[in-house]
């Protein structure tokens, strides 16, 4: 009697929760379906423009898709202020979508960034807690570390937007904040990829440094996708130049060819 009990009870619980994903997931479908017929407001064109001028490179089809990503991106992450920053304006927010949409638009489906559900922006540098092993002393210490950066498996990605503007150059230095974070959110996959980023790591860890990508990709193999992905937008013609197989094994990835926005608009 009690076991028939226990089991209805559990039976209407199931069923709540799957009738309550049911109107939640329908309900995000129809604000996506909202969101992806709105139009694009005239002045986030010229946010974009200003902000993350490589998106006005794109190929117009791939512009179309980059909107729409961008106008949902918008419509599911929340944006916070920290540190002291007054408030993320419309003209910040459009700028870090459109740089992390860039990773997107190329490829199939709507999903947009899903272990993402925040970002948090400071004006400049903020202090991360780490935790490392020192084995002079032989024990764990933590201490605070400057960043520019940070992406946290707990869903939320943290920037300086003062860093965000150092990536405001036309085919700049091939640093670029948002990316790297947003990078972090996506695992690369298939046989070259994986390939072409382990022997590239191994090389950087060996030699220190590289012509185009940063120093900082021989920390581990993590970092070293973060930094390629980087410089696959921001030096793309360059990157193609000395790393062609890393370049063609993350052009099949995203489905973009960024060399030839640059070298087909007769570009920097
Ligand atoms: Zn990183």
């Amino acid at each position: 009697m009690l076991g028939d009990f226990i089991t209805s009870i559990l039976f209407a619980f199931g069923l709540s929760a799957m009738v309550w994903l049911g109107l939640r997931y329908r309900r995000r479908h129809l604000a996506r379906e909202a969101y992806r017929a709105a139009p694009m407001p005239m002045y986030w064109r010229h946010i974009l423009r200003r902000r993350a001028p490589v998106c006005v490179r794109l190929p117009l089809g791939l512009q179309a898709r980059l909107h729409r990503q961008i106008k949902i991106f918008l419509a599911e992450k929340t944006f916070t202020a920290c540190g002291g920053l007054r408030s993320v304006n419309d003209a910040m927010a459009v700028a870090i979508a459109g740089q992390a949409c860039l990773l997107l638009c190329g490829r199939e489906g709507d999903a947009c960034f899903p272990t993402v559900s925040s970002v948090l922006v400071y004006p400049g540098s903020f202090y991360s807690r780490v935790r490392s092993y020192d084995a002079a002393v032989g024990m764990e210490i933590v201490h605070d570390e400057a960043r520019v950066g940070e992406a946290s498996p707990m869903g939320s990605v943290v920037v300086s937007w003062h860093e965000v503007l150092q990536a405001n150059a036309l085919q700049g230095n091939g640093r670029n904040v948002v990316l790297h974070e947003f990078a972090h959110h996506i695992r690369p996959t298939g046989t070259a990829l994986l390939a072409a980023l382990r022997s590239g790591h191994r090389k950087l860890r060996v030699h220190g440094e590289d012509a185009v990508l940063d120093a900082y990709g021989a920390e581990s193999e993590d970092e070293f996708w973060a930094v390629s992905v980087e410089a696959f937008f921001e030096d793309a013609v360059r990157l193609r130049e000395t790393h062609p197989q890393l370049y063609g094994a993350m052009s099949d990835f995203f489905a973009l060819d960024p060399a030839e926005w640059w070298s087909v608009a007769g570009g920097a």
